[in-house]
């Protein structure tokens, strides 16, 4: 059993990770072949990767597994060779801290419209899901973001237990990856009024996802470490805290029970693998629904911009570079191939650009009242407006500018 730097690569997706390989004739073929890229990476397609696997006698578990590796890549093994990549894929995804003029620039004239990933953009992935806080300095950075402009938080997890950590009643909520999406319950500039539930699209999976829910506790629970989290319209089971050596268990106990329910689908994110209905809708779906509800289905000055870490994150991605409107923004230390046109590398690099995003917001307010005041008294007009100055803040001047 060796260690071999291997790039595996999947629709849409592509990761370097450093992995044990055996004397299996897995990787022969592309082993024999000069390395790839840099740092004598073996370069693997997943597709090909499960069929040798499955021609040499390995099971779907053994597929599931690597997938499971390599969607959960381990940070401390990356080499010097991976760091040369990170150069490279920088130069292509580049962090959006450096390009923020640019990207400001690009904005004018339109209305920025923020969605927000929650584990592992606005909070750091922990090895207890239920202790993924976020800090009280990023909560207040969230909620001077969503006084200037409209703010969703979209998230794999239930829509309550996503509240329960952000604690603020100004946003957009899209929980269950987009399956269960609410409206700001007060304080928004932005939603005309207190909003219930907007969308809940697979509300007919309920049932049954409730009965897989307990019987994945239930199998699952001989595996130390891995938990099962019921997100109300999908589930996860998190292998944050499982050995890796027991993964191929898990693996197997997840798929005993998933074989039963073809209207349930597997995906995978960051040391989790995810469970949800069958129907035709994710993240992306989520961002156009909310595009929509906002009164920006159709409309050319709109700039959405998309923060998120994983792989589920990319179907908003994508449905952002489709549009050809805003960008997506890639959290992630390491090379992945990705939709996102510019990457950030932790939440603390999130909650930089998020501050640098009000302060440039603010301070554009500002311009733009001291503007209107001039034009103002320019026309001769002042009256009522010298008389409420020292009440009018920058929202009052926002909505005036509007
Ligand atoms: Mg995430």
């Amino acid at each position: 059993m060796t260690k071999k730097n291997v790039l595996v690569k999947e629709s849409g997706l592509e990761m370097a990770i450093n992995m044990a390989v055996s004397n299996s004739s897995i990787f022969t073929t592309a082993a024999q072949k000069p390395p790839s890229v840099p740092g004598g990476y073996i370069t693997i397609s997943r597709k090909k990767l499960l069929q040798n696997l499955e021609i040499n006698g390995g099971t779907r578990i053994n597929s599931w597994v690597d997938s499971m590796r390599a969607s959960s890549p381990t940070h401390h093994k990356a080499s010097h060779s991976l760091a040369d990549d990170h150069s490279s894929w920088m130069l292509q995804h580049p962090s959006a801290l450096d390009m923020f003029e640019q990207i400001t620039k690009a904005s004018k004239g339109k209305q920025i419209v923020m969605f927000l990933d929650y584990d592992g953009t606005l909070s750091p992935i922990v090895e207890d899901p239920d202790r993924a806080f976020m800090s009280d300095a990023m909560r207040a950075t969230v909620r001077k973001l969503a006084r200037y402009f409209p703010t969703a938080i979209v998230s794999g997890r239930c829509r309550d237990k996503v509240y329960s950590f952000v604690r603020l009643a100004e946003l957009y909520y899209a929980g269950s990856h987009g399956m269960d999406i609410k409206g700001p319950s007060k304080g928004s500039n932005y939603a005309k009024s207190a909003q219930s539930v907007l969308c809940q699209p697979a509300s007919e999976f309920l049932p049954m996802i409730d009965e897989v829910y307990q019987i994945l506790l239930e199998k699952t629970k001989s595996t130390p470490g891995a938990k099962v989290e019921n997100n109300k319209f999908c589930l996860s089971v998190h292998f944050r805290c499982v050995e890796e050596k027991r993964w191929s268990e898990l693996a197997q106990q997840v798929r005993s029970v998933l074989k039963e329910y073809p209207k349930l689908r597997l995906t995978q994110g960051r040391k989790v693998l995810e469970i949800r209905p069958t129907i035709k809708w994710d993240k992306g779906k989520a961002l156009e629904f909310l595009l929509e509800s906002l009164g920006y289905a159709n409309c050319a000055d709109v700039f959405p911009v998309y923060i998120g870490d994983d792989r589920t994150d990319e179907d908003a991605f994508k449905v952002l570079r489709d549009r050809g409107q805003g960008f997506g923004i890639l959290v992630s230390k390491i090379p992945k191939e990705t939709n996102a046109a510019y990457s950030l590398q932790e939440p603390s690099e999130v909650m930089d650009f998020l501050r640098r995003l009000v302060e440039w917001k603010r301070l554009s307010l500002r311009r733009q009242f001291r503007m209107l005041r001039r034009a103002v008294l320019d026309d001769g007009l002042l009256t009522k407006l010298d008389k409420a100055e020292p009440i009018i803040t920058v929202q009052d001047a926002e909505m005036t500018c509007a």
